[in-house]
């Protein structure tokens, strides 16, 4: 017989079907044993009647969260017994034959109701069976349901997807990068992607004009309850575009998603309001304001840009603060000023008034993206690292292949990145990324599960040419 999903069943009310799944409850009742059967469609209440004895035999063995294939015939409830409201409330399953595919020993915490009030680490170490759990699967079906839905707007788009490598060079985001060792050339090592913000600008020298990726971002810096050491962006660069184009495009996404996947939600103003950093640094006292006009509403939505930021900042004074500080970028060093403020950049003068196209949105208190259009020429992006300190061999060396592809006809660009795991989490109603990736760290940036990190061997450590300082705390 042919599986019928648990989900389908409504259908079927009469025949006899064949279901496969876990057992999600078992109620012995001596002679009779009800079940309730899971698969990835939903749950249906199951019964061995007292004929049945040899079926009652194998009910009884098997335990919950076994892995069943389950004959049975699909019964209309009798009215007093139908639950409604719930899929298959009017249906149940006569029990013919139990076949146990797994039995399954006794779990270390229940999974068929929710688990968030298990603790975090027990959670983590067995995360293959949190995520049997029915708001744990809620939370990687719905993101599934986004990204799919972000995939196919963006084609819609003439946006195409293109990978970028993880094994790379240090990129110059303002945190610290993951470095991997190269064995094949000892003493030099790859650097995670804190972005793939250079290859995403070089693709638009590559004349691919629309890219997106949901990308993998690593960025190795102290441990925060809500950081993770990698998370993930949905990344975009756009080639002939304007500051309105990119967040035009934007806007539109997340306005489709929120009212296409998540009806039950309310954006409280569209067009998303516009504040610049100066107006929200006096107003709210932070650049990524929560402007919800009712908090304790947790389907409202309160979107709105950031705009208008300094390009430019001193550098942390704490040690000495008479010292003026070397200038730093506050976003990204190849974004492009406001047009109004390119000749300050060019004259390289007033350099703390320079403001950057730098646009960030924000949703109810959280930065859940941010993006800029970029300096597409060799002069201006040469004056941005003079500015920034860096040595003319320097500059060569580390941004070389930028500024040669900026000299041979790169249209201007423009692109934006959301942190995406934070987007659903608000989306989700969730208290932290973590509840919305399928194998987070810990907030301390451990896998409990992977046992990761962990160390390694001698071996690999000697191909690697490493030789380990001895380690204090160990
Ligand atoms: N690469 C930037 C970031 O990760 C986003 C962008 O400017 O596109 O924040």
């Amino acid at each position: 017989m042919q599986r019928t999903y648990i989900g389908d069943l409504g259908s079927k009310a009469t025949e006899s079907v064949l279901i496969k799944g876990w057992v999600d409850v078992r109620r012995d009742q001596g002679k009779m044993v009800f079940f309730d059967f899971r698969d990835m469609t939903g749950t249906i209440q199951g019964v061995v009647l007292p004929n049945r004895a040899e079926v009652i035999e194998v009910a009884k063995t098997c335990r919950p969260e076994s892995v069943v294939a389950i004959e049975g015939i699909v019964n209309k409830r009798p009215e007093r017994n139908v639950v409604v409201d719930k899929v298959n409330g009017d249906i149940e399953l006569e029990v013919t034959n139990i076949t146990i595919l797994n039995n399954a020993e006794p779990l270390p915490f229940e999974v068929n109701v929710d688990t968030k009030d298990v603790n975090e680490e027990v959670r983590l170490a067995h995360r293959y069976l949190d995520l049997r759990s029915q708001r744990m699967q809620r939370n990687i079906r719905s993101r599934d349901a986004v990204v799919n839905h972000i995939r196919n707007f963006l084609h819609d788009e003439k946006f195409i997807e293109v990978e970028t490598p993880i094994l790379t060079k240090s990129t110059p985001e303002g945190a610290r990068d993951y470095v991997v060792p190269s064995r094949l050339y000892p003493g030099s090592f790859y650097a995670l992607p804190q972005s793939p913000q250079q290859y995403k600008q070089l693709l638009m020298s590559s004349g691919v004009e629309r890219y997106f990726q949901i990308a993998k971002c690593m960025r190795d810096e102290d441990t925060r309850g809500d950081r993770q050491p990698e998370f993930t962006q949905l990344d975009m660069e756009m080639s002939f575009v304007e500051k309105e184009d990119v967040m035009a495009l934007n806007e539109a996404l997340i306005i489709d998603i929120v009212t296409k996947l998540f009806p039950e939600k309310k954006i409280q103003q569209i067009p998303f309001p516009r504040i610049s950093y100066k107006e929200s640094m006096e107003k709210y006292g932070n650049d990524r304001p929560d402007i919800r006009e009712d908090k304790e509403d947790p389907n409202l939505l309160a979107f709105c840009w950031i705009v208008d930021f300094p390009f430019f900042e001193r550098t942390d004074k704490s040690d000495n603060p008479q010292a003026e500080g070397e200038w730093t970028f506050t976003h990204n060093p190849f974004s492009r000023p406001i047009d109004e403020h390119m000749d300050m950049l060019m004259e390289k003068k007033d350099l703390a008034e320079i403001l950057t196209s730098q646009y960030d949105v924000v949703l109810n208190g959280y930065e859940i993206g941010g993006g800029s259009t970029r300096n597409h020429t060799y002069e201006a992006l040469a004056k941005v690292f003079e500015i920034l300190g860096h040595k003319t061999e320097e500059i060569e060396k580390n941004f070389g292949h930028m500024l040669h592809a900026f000299k041979t006809g790169t249209p201007p660009h423009g692109g934006i990145a959301w942190g995406l795991d934070r987007f659903l989490m608000l989306l989700l109603n969730e208290p932290n990324i973590r509840e919305v990736i399928a194998f987070p760290k810990t907030g301390e940036g451990r896998d409990p599960m992977m046992n990761a990190p962990s160390e390694v061997s001698n071996k690999q450590l000697d191909e690697l040419h490493i030789v380990l300082k001895k380690i204090d705390n160990k």
